[in-house]
Parts: C-alpha cells; structure tokens; sequence
C-alpha cells in the first residue's frame, strides 16, 4: 500500500508542501525524537512535539468537547506564541500541533506559521474557516497540514456537533485544502453513534477518492465540561478500533495514524516510553481492562501545561508552556512516525494515557 499512497500523494499534492513535511516533520522530526531520548536518559521529560492550544472559543458546540467553548473568549498574543515555539526549537523541536476551540478563529494563526517557516505544524480544525483564500495561503507557506475533522455522516455529524449542515461546511473547507495541494487529513474521535459509519473501508475509499491524504482514530474520552460517558466505547468496540487500523493500513492507500498505540502495539505515552512501572507492567498482562481504566486515561490540567495524570511527579523540563488558554503538552512517542505505516503491529499494551482530546477540534 506504501507505493500507491507515496504516488498518490505526489501526484496530489504541492511539492513545496511535500518538501516541507518531509525535511521540517520527517527528518528534523527524527533529530527532536534522537534528543528528546538523550533528554530521557538525563531524567529530563520535555518532550519531542508540543501541541499547543492557541485559543478557547470555536464556532461549533460539539458534544463532549474537552474545551469550555461557551467561556469567555482568550486566547494566546502573537508574541507569547512565537516565544514558546522558539524556546522548544532550542530544544531541537521543530513539529507542533495546534488545536483549540477552532484554530482557524485566532486572528494570527497565519502570522505564526508565517513566522516558523523552519517548523511544521498540524493544525486541529473543523475546516469550516479554510476558505479558498486561506488554503492558497497555507499552500503559500507550504508547512502546514490541516487535519479536519469529521464526526460521521450528515445526520451523525449535525447531532454529534450541535448544528446544521456542519459536514457539508467542513467538506467544503477539506475540498479548498485538496484543491490548493495542501497534505490533508482527516480526523474522527470514535464513538458509540459514529463507530458503525466511519469505522468502515468504504468510509476510507471515499475519502480516497476524495483525495486526502491521512486519516487520525482517536476514541472518544468523556472530558469537558459536558461529557458524555455514554457516548464511550466499551473496551472490546477499543479493540476493534485497534484492529480495524491494522487490517486497513494493509489494504488501502491512505496513511492510518493510531493516536495510542506504535508500529509495535506499545502505548504511545511520553512518560510511559520514560520507564515502566510496576504498575505498567501489571496493566499490560491485561490490555483490555486497563485501556478503560480511568486512571490511565485521564490527563490534567496543570495550571498551563497538561501532564500525564498517571505520573504527576514527573518533570516537564524546559516547559515553556503559555498561559491558559494554551496548554502546551507533549506528546508523543519517539516511534510515531513509524506507525503510521505499520500493518502488522498489534495492540499489546493497553492505552496510556493519550493525551489527546475527548472530541477532535
Ligand atoms: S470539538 Fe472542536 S469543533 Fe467541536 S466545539 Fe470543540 S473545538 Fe469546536
């Protein structure tokens, strides 16, 4: 599947934007994984990526958002912005996600990437604010990848995210992407009403057909000031999840990132790649309790940083994280990249801790 996907998206995508991602993302990426894990061996956690959330507020009211969006509106200046990215850049970092609320609402989200034209970002969206304009002008600066997302299918989709005709608006965005050459992917948070339609080969072969280029499986996690524990996946629909990504990495052509598990089946946690616990290792023999145990799911919220709730004494050094609303946290694992071509890795650990949202902005 790797030949057709790399073809695909060189026919599909702007060579400047396959440059960047691939210098920028991959092979700097690879030197921020290679110094993140001398920075583990010193006992020091700041990790290889930072995401950052740049602002509070979003256009959309989504079921179970891990965000407060109906707060008051704040969001992080420019110049608090550019300082944390340069400050994990002298840290050798050069990949940061940016989420929200909705990213594409902060006014200088453009100047920032504009601004860190050595870096790559991933930026968290609903796609609805990506107009022609600014999908020429994300072209333009060639590092950066929107990752829309899309809860199912017209009826799931206006349910799931609290309107009308919101999946023909993020369609139209993803499309201005696609047609601009922007590498473009889509993101699902996997939940009870959306799991039997987007948990589906034929869901994948249109987004195929669509053009883009990477799909993102979270599972939903109840978070927010309105969670929903219904809407939660029970521990054998986890597996299945796990398994449907390894079955289709194998047969179709579009990248499948897993947010919690590598190449290998090992959880994806910055504090668990650290070292094992006890604890770790009696959670492992049991994969399938521990990935709905809430102890090992849930993340903090640490004044301006998100740190792992399973290990809260461990050190964040170097943390440059900004205050609220931007909640600068690590992911990610020294092995990322690596899974997102794997076919054969298997689920033999359980989730730990992934700190990613409950619901995809
Ligand atoms: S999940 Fe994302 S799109 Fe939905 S309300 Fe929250 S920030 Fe907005």
């Amino acid at each position: 599947m790797l030949p057709s996907l790399v073809f695909r998206t060189l026919r599909s995508a702007d060579f400047g934007c396959i440059a960047k991602f691939a210098w920028n993302f991959g092979v700097k990426g690879l030197v921020s994984v290679e110094k993140f894990k001398s920075r583990i061996k010193r006992g020091e956690y700041f990790p290889p990526f930072l995401y950052l959330s740049i602002l509070n507020s979003c256009n959309l009211r989504c079921q179970g958002c891990w965000v407060d969006v109906a707060a008051e509106r704040t969001e992080i200046d420019l110049e608090t912005l550019n300082r944390t990215i340069r400050e994990a850049k002298a840290h050798g970092n050069s990949f940061f996600g940016i989420l929200g609320g909705e990213p594409f609402m902060h006014p200088q989200l453009l100047d920032v990437l504009a601004e860190h034209p050595d870096c790559y970002f991933q930026v968290f969206t609903n796609g609805q604010f990506i107009t022609e304009k600014v999908a020429q002008r994300l072209k333009e600066l060639g590092n950066a990848t929107p990752l829309i997302s899309i809860e199912g299918r017209e009826i799931t989709s206006d349910e799931r995210r609290g309107n009308k005709e919101v999946l023909n608006r993020t369609l139209r965005g993803l499309d201005h992407c696609l047609k601009a050459g922007l590498l473009t992917g889509v993101a699902t948070s996997v939940c009870q009403t959306n799991i039997g339609e987007l948990l589906t080969e034929s869901w994948l072969r249109e987004l195929i057909q669509r053009g883009v280029h990477y799909v993102w499986y979270h599972t939903y996690r109840p978070v927010g000031p309105k969670m929903n524990p219904a809407l939660a996946l029970r521990p054998e629909q986890l597996v299945e999840v796990r398994k449907f990504v390894v079955e289709m990495r194998a047969k179709v052509p579009i990248a499948i990132i897993d947010a919690y598990y590598d190449h290998q089946g090992q959880a994806l946690c910055p504090m668990s790649q650290a070292s094992a616990t006890t604890s770790d290792r009696r959670a492992a023999s049991n994969p399938v309790r521990s990935s709905s145990s809430p102890r090992r799911t849930s993340a903090i919220r640490a004044g301006s940083t998100w740190r792992c709730a399973t290990r809260p004494s461990s050190r964040i050094s170097g943390n440059s994280a900004p205050a609220r609303p931007g909640a600068a946290w690590s992911s990610s694992a020294p092995t990322w990249s690596r899974s997102w071509w794997s076919s054969t890795g298997r689920a033999t650990r359980p989730c730990a801790a992934p700190p990613w949202p409950s619901s995809t902005p």
